[in-house]
């Protein structure tokens, strides 16, 4: 079969139905007001936010899917031209908000897309989550997992949104006298927010955009636009760097966090842009960094291998606040759906590994046999990425889409590549078709 039913995230011609994990611009790439491809299945969250990311788009083509609740979906096969249906219920991912995992069932099987997702260990949204995953499986067998591997690398440790977000707390608390910049998208991160909001008394300054998502979602008192209101202010991801921070210094005393669970990456120092280029040095997983001759410090040590707060400059700190789960919570993820097959949604990272390399034992004796595990190329980062793209994982590709995302607001304006390393890792469009019934 040439052209596939029904699309994730992939929002190119010949599907007949289309599903939005969320509306990261990483989900959302090729998406416009223009679209008008087929009804599109999302959150009552994700609607909720839709015109407004999308301003003009035709509201009517939407679809909202509650959580936890199975829906029919009628198809046409393009082959035989016989309506078969597909059943499909959407899960909390509790990634950021409106997000959804999508499990499908129908003639072809069974098959769940996770979307980006994290599900930790001591969340009760989690729990809940994998409650009614689990009894929405019953009996049946999970044919494939798309799973989101963002973070598919044991090297990849990191602690609860919940702990993170206290030390979060501990940075600002520790710098009283300060100006705070902590780097966030266009959304995510509203949990992180509102706990520093709750815990330190005090208002968050946002952008005026972010403002109205934040009034979209129900938070009319914590944000501000006024920035005389409060010396903590969430600003854009890409404006977040280093040169920022020092020209702020010259005002006030500042400091930027950034909460993420990627390592930090800076960029080569002199004229190589190539930030997947040949320095493999310049990765770092809570240690040994050396940002313009000085030593890394550390507000906490290390919790065996998993990654502390790090203050690698006089004025940023990187905390591992992560809306994807680490590799220690995909692995129980894997372990308690118990796929036949597994893929990966992203297919390219800056230390990528095949999801089957890690998890194959813990699948079908037939799948251990196709582990391979994909060394990153540090020679050549764009011919390895391009490489995978055509083997075994059947992701939509699109170097194409990755390389004109690579060209956005931020990747010039950093000195450390807080926003790029971002976008490295998401290079690939994650869309799938994942669903070929003919
Ligand atoms: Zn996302």
């Amino acid at each position: 079969m040439d052209r596939s039913m029904i699309s994730v995230d992939r929002w190119s011609d010949g599907s007949q139905a289309y599903f939005l994990t969320h509306l990261h611009a990483d989900h959302t790439s090729g998406l416009s007001p223009e679209w008008n491809r087929g009804p599109l299945f999302c959150s009552r969250i994700t609607a909720k936010l839709f015109p407004f990311k999308f301003p003009g788009f035709k509201l009517s083509l939407l679809r909202v899917l509650e959580i936890g609740q199975w829906h029919s979906v009628s198809l046409v096969s393009r082959t035989t031209g016989s309506a078969t249906t597909v059943d499909v219920m959407a899960f909390d991912a509790h990634h950021c908000p409106g997000a959804v995992m999508y499990l499908f069932r129908g003639e072809f099987g069974c098959m769940l897309f996770t979307g980006d997702f994290r599900w930790e260990p001591t969340s009760t949204r989690a729990q809940i989550g994998r409650s009614m995953l689990l009894n929405a499986i019953g009996n049946d067998k999970v044919d494939i997992l798309y799973l989101d591997n963002t973070y598919c690398n044991p090297s990849y440790s990191f602690p609860s949104r919940e702990v993170a977000a206290k030390q979060v707390v501990d940075v600002i608390s520790s710098h009283p006298k300060h100006d705070i910049i902590i780097g966030i998208d266009s959304l995510g991160k509203e949990d992180l927010l509102i706990h520093i909001a709750r815990v330190l008394k005090i208002k968050i300054w946002v952008w005026p955009e972010r403002l109205q998502i934040m009034h979209l979602l129900g938070f009319h008192d914590i944000f501000t636009t006024k920035t005389s209101l409060t010396r903590v202010r969430a600003v854009p991801r890409y404006s977040f760097s280093i040169e920022t921070l020092e020209g702020l210094n010259e005002m006030r005393p500042t400091i930027g966090i950034m909460p993420s669970g990627l390592p930090w990456l800076v960029k080569p120092l002199e004229g190589n842009t190539n930030v997947l280029g040949s320095s493999p040095s310049i990765f770092c997983h809570g240690s040994k960094l050396n940002v313009k001759g000085r030593s890394p410090m550390y507000m906490n040590k290390p919790n065996g291998n998993c990654r502390a707060v790090e203050r690698y400059h006089e004025y940023m700190y990187s905390v591992p606040y992560s809306d994807h789960s680490c590799f220690a919570e995909i692995k129980e993820f894997v372990k308690i759906v118990q796929p036949t097959n597994l893929k990966g949604i992203v297919s390219s990272s800056s230390s990528y590994v095949d999801p089957l390399y890690h998890f194959g034992r813990l699948l079908g004796e037939k799948l251990q046999s196709q582990c391979s595990y994909r060394n990153f190329d540090r020679k050549g980062g764009e011919r390895v990425e391009a490489a995978y793209t055509k083997s075994a994982l059947r992701i939509d590709d699109s170097s194409k889409a990755g390389k004109k995302r690579s060209r956005t607001k931020g990747d010039d304006v950093l000195g450390v590549q807080a926003s790029s390393r971002v976008r490295i890792l998401r290079r690939l469009r994650r869309g799938a078709k994942i669903l070929e019934l003919d």
